[in-house]
């Protein structure tokens, strides 16, 4: 008998079938003699649909009532699975944040989970009831409901595996697994029967989906068993199943690129004629920060003429406040003119591997030079490489590198 956190994506509940169909998983793993947790994502498409309307109505939405909005998307499902439980004779009882609680700090749209209160929950799946919960929503210190972020129910469903001492926390999705890259770009991308804490951290903050980039953090902070699976196949789990996020030394072979992520999230903006002088970075980020812009890659040039383009990328979502926030620098530096792009990707290579292996970034640019696909912007860490291009070369970018990198199924 084990106690597991069982969470499902937007395409495992997208209808009613689909429902029924994690309805009976549940129910085969209660019939097991398993305590089980259930984490639930909203209908696939439900949440962007939310989000369209909040910025509709206004792109600057206050983001109380953006919480208020795109939280309800996961209050549907968690009632329906409920339903369809109790449907089967399963005991299943739906939880909202708000109602364990489920406690985040007060940063509405990206919320940070600070506690949960899991004692009623363990009470009652100890007597066999199912708790089926709402993923990606919880409640801040005035009473007021927070998302975590788009993707968060991964998040939920690893805090909550956590504070509930779980045994395992399997992430049912629309695929079989971790794959070397996006297996929707590459067919020939490769199933990764572990991966480390550390890649599967790196990979998912530079734009790999399947897992969000905080449950990635948590799991490795609280040592929880992360398995990712399809919920559409109907085998029994073993230790072939899915993929397992595991610590660094339990992974014998080591390659040194194990995996390539993109990103279509980020916008790039430059910042023309800058003064060229102490102070002025600050000013700048310092100004983006205030409007709770997050900036990831950034390059500055030198210029002859005392001034210089500053060059960065920002969340897509976040360029109207990025556009106020510089706007309002314009009479303190007295720069020369904001440009935007929104048609940019970011592809990056990711492996432990490469902290002992030289050569990575070069053959990185031959393979997109190979394709003639132009660099904008550089950045690296210890463990990967990111570049910039233009969104429309996205997918040959990703397919290029992959090749280069050997990870092609044979
Ligand atoms: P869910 O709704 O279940 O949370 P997501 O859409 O958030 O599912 O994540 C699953 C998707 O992640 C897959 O459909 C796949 O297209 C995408 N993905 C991107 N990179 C990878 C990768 N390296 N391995 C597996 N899936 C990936
Ligand atoms: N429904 C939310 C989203 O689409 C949370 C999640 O699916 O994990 O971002
Ligand atoms: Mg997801």
């Amino acid at each position: 008998m084990a106690r597991i956190v069982m969470k499902f994506g937007g395409t495992s509940v997208a209808d009613l079938d689909r429902i029924r169909n994690v309805a009976r998983r549940v129910q085969r793993e209660v019939a097991h003699g398993n305590q089980v947790a259930v984490v639930v994502s909203a209908m696939s498409g439900v949440t962007n649909q939310l989000v369209r309307w909040c910025t509709e109505l206004s792109p600057m939405h206050d983001a109380r009532e953006y919480d208020a909005v795109v939280a309800t998307g996961e209050q549907v499902t968690s009632g329906l699975l409920a339903i369809a439980l109790q449907d089967l004779g399963v005991e299943a009882r739906s939880w909202q944040g708000w109602q364990i609680p489920l406690r985040t700090d007060t940063a509405h749209g990206k919320a940070r989970i600070q506690n949960i209160e899991g004692g009623e929950l363990i009470r009652r799946m100890r007597a066999g009831q199912v708790a089926v919960v709402a993923g990606f929503q919880g409640l801040a210190v005035d009473n007021r409901i927070t998302t975590l972020g788009r993707g968060g129910s991964d998040t939920s469903a690893v805090a909550l595996a956590a504070a509930l001492k779980a045994d395992r926390c399997d992430i049912y999705t629309d695929v079989d697994g971790v794959y070397t890259t996006d297996p929707r770009i590459v067919p020939r991308a490769k199933k990764l029967a572990k991966i480390a804490y550390e890649e599967m951290l790196e990979l998912a903050s530079v734009g790999t989906k399947v897992l969000q980039t905080r449950s990635v953090e948590l799991a490795m902070n609280e040592s929880v068993r992360v398995r990712v699976l399809s919920s559409f196949q109907d085998t029994p789990i073993d230790e072939n199943t899915g993929t397992l996020v595991v610590d660094e030394d339990e992974i014998v072979e080591k390659e040194t690129v194990s995996g390539i992520a993109y990103s279509r999230d980020e916008a790039k903006i430059t910042v023309r004629r800058v003064p060229d002088r102490p102070g002025i970075a600050a000013s700048i980020f310092g100004a983006l920060s205030e409007q709770n812009v997050n900036v990831d890659m950034i390059v500055q040039n030198i210029s002859a003429d005392g001034t210089t383009d500053m060059t960065f990328t920002v969340g897509k979502a976040d360029l109207p406040r990025a556009r106020t926030a510089l706007a309002g620098l314009r009479t303190l530096i007295n720069y020369g003119e904001m440009l935007e792009d929104p048609d940019v990707a970011k592809v990056s290579v990711v492996g432990v591997g490469m902290r002992s292996h030289a050569g990575v970034a070069s053959t990185m640019f031959s393979a997109l030079a190979d394709k003639a696909i132009n660099i904008q912007v550089i950045s690296t860490s210890e463990i990967k490489v990111s570049v910039l291009i233009a969104a429309e070369y996205t997918e040959l970018a990703v397919r290029a590198l992959h090749t280069a990198y050997g990870l092609d199924a044979v």
